[in-house]
């Protein structure tokens, strides 16, 4: 049995209370490593440690830190298949959706923000003719980040790596239910030289270390990532101390499919939209809304392809599905199907738990689901179910596609599809939706702001916008 460890002040430590939490394989329901269970203790010693090493690491050059940061990116790149391999068996991913998303992609956290320290700026601005003021962006001192399971890796360093990069000294929490590859991380920052103190990386649960996290004085700054109902916990823990907080919640995203859309494209993302990660990315589709002049094609084609994907052992390249997160997350989806049938939903494919022989017997499966026939206020249609489960919704023209898109609390993401530009235009402009695809899914952009609107969230990630979400700026006025 594998003992993950705490990485603080450039260590590898136990918790001290010697507390620890079990870690599950998705795929075979088998614990198969101990987790830290850290508390307050561990969290003092975490933000020492990050104390002593800010004023040294806040006065390194930007040069420095960025070939640091560059050295974590490549180490990442050699160690890329034992990356994929172990956020595989910590997740329940298809092990080759990992290889080409999760690990490229939390190299390129790396890359980007390392090279992204090169060409910061900073303005200027002349009051004529009698003062010149000029603005710099200091580091905010120790910064919190915390993140969830869905995409481990990746979202993990898509925090840290910009709040590195501007001088940060950073507190993080990765989440308790896949913390495998954020202690693989520990140990190639400490091969890459990251001097001590600079990262800290304590392991737990949420409501025990991640509250302490959020409530803690000396963190003056929070990037949190996972479900709206913590979101709003962190905010209200960092309200009264005035911290700034950075959030990225849940989404019931749309994906508009208008009657004029190239349909072999629309379909065949839509499947990846809606199913991609076992649709536990929260930018998954899970809301199709389809004009209803092509609805029934639509419907019918979708359905077949559907029936085609096969849910399978992660580490088998056939596999389109892996296994849910846990056993916890497998009721919850589950619960929601349920839920759907209850309220008049018509399930067309799926709805039910995959038992898969041998090695994965015991594992957390569930069959891509389709549904149709709820109403679009139906809470089945309301509530982020973050599972391989989508919902089809007939429209009749652009208004009424608006408004159903529109109609739930979140606003993360939304796809339309059309070959009317002006179409996709005028609907992308009435969308509550922080993020837009026209005819695409998931291309990013890492210079582009990313996050949602209404309950999906709270400033942007992304680009510059993270490296001004981890600075102070501090403005000065000169008298000429
Ligand atoms: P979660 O909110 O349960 O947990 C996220 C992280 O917060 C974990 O590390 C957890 O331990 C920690 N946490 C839990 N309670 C806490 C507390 N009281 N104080 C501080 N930290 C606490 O979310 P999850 O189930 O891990 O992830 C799924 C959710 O994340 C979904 O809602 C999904 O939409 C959302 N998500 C959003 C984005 C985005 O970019 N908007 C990306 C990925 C996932």
């Amino acid at each position: 049995m594998q003992y993950l460890k705490n990485y603080i002040n450039g260590e590898l430590v136990a918790p001290l209370s010697g507390q620890y939490i079990d870690n599950v394989n998705p795929a075979t329901g088998e614990v198969y490593a101990l987790i830290p269970d850290s508390d307050e203790q561990d969290l003092a010693l975490a933000v020492e440690a990050a104390k002593s090493a800010f004023p040294s690491w806040a006065n390194t050059s930007a040069e420095e830190r960025s070939k640091i940061l560059l050295r974590i990116a490549s180490l990442i790149d050699s160690n890329a298949d034992r990356l994929a391999l172990a956020e595989s068996i910590d997740n329940g991913k298809p092990v080759h959706l990992a290889k080409v998303m999760d690990i490229p992609r939390a190299s390129a956290n790396f890359h980007f923000y390392g090279t992204a320290i090169l060409h910061e700026y900073s303005e200027s601005h002349f009051t004529t003719p009698i003062a010149i003021n000029y603005t710099l962006r200091k580091p905010i001192g120790i910064v919190g980040c915390i993140s969830p399971w869905n995409l481990p890796l990746y979202l993990f360093t898509w925090k840290i790596a910009p709040a590195l990069a501007v001088g940060n000294c950073v507190i993080a929490k990765p989440s308790e239910i896949t913390p495998m590859t954020a202690y693989l991380l520990s140990e190639l920052c400490i091969e890459a030289g990251l001097p001590k103190g600079v990262l800290n990386l304590v392991h737990g649960y949420g409501h025990k270390i991640g509250q302490s996290i959020a409530e803690n004085h000396e963190i003056q700054a929070i990037s949190f990532t996972g479900g709206t109902a913590t979101g709003k916990k962190i905010a209200l823990a960092g309200a009264p101390l005035f911290k700034k907080i950075s959030l990225e919640l849940g989404g019931k995203n749309p994906n508009i499919i208008f009657a004029d859309a190239n349909f072999e494209a629309a379909l065949t993302t839509s499947i990846r939209s809606s199913f991609a990660n076992q649709g536990q990315i929260c930018l998954c589709g899970s809301r199709i809304l389809i004009q209803q002049s092509i609805y029934e094609r639509f419907r019918d084609e979708f359905v077949k392809k559907v029936a085609t994907l096969q849910v399978g052992d992660p580490l088998n390249v056939s596999s389109d599905l892996g296994a849910v997160v846990s056993k916890q997350h497998q009721e919850k989806v589950l619960d929601y199907i349920k839920l759907a049938q209850e309220e008049g939903g018509k399930i067309l494919v799926g709805g039910n738990k995959v038992i898969l022989e041998g090695r994965c017997e015991n594992g957390f499966f569930v069959a891509p689901t389709v549904i149709e026939g709820l109403s679009a206020y139906c809470r089945t249609n309301q509530e982020e179910i973050f599972g391989p489960v989508v919902s089809l919704i007939p429209f009749e023209d652009e208004q009424e596609a608006i408004a159903l898109a529109n109609c739930t609390p979140y606003g993360l993401a939304a796809m339309i599809w059309t070959e009317n530009l002006p179409t996709a235009h005028r609907v992308a402009h009435q969308l509550q939706s922080g993020i837009i695809w026209i005819n695409c899914w998931l291309l990013r952009d890492l210079r582009t702001p990313f996050g949602g609107m209404k309950n999906s969230g709270l400033g942007r990630e992304g680009g510059f916008e993270a490296l001004r979400f981890f600075t102070e700026e501090k403005n000065i006025c000169i008298k000429l």
